[in-house]
């Protein structure tokens, strides 16, 4: 049997692609001459456009044996 001990913690993060609005604006050219833009917005890929994201910590723990013991 493994001694090792896993543990997991979950937490929330603010999504730093869109700094947790959920989605990401990109400026669009709409007109060359009068040099004027749109604002698109996109649907964050980072977040699925919730603004957050879930993390999953892994901790591992085992019996800390030194080598020259265990070998
Ligand atoms: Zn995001």
């Amino acid at each position: 049997m493994s001694k090792t001990k896993t543990s997991y913690e979950y937490s929330i993060e603010i999504c730093s692609t869109c700094d947790g609005k959920g989605f990401t604006t990109k400026n669009v050219l709409t007109d060359y001459h009068r040099r004027e833009y749109d604002t698109e917005f996109h649907k964050c890929v980072g977040c699925d456009g919730s603004g957050r994201l879930e993390c999953k910590i892994t901790t591992e723990k085992w019996p800390h044996v030194p080598r020259e013991v265990a070998t």
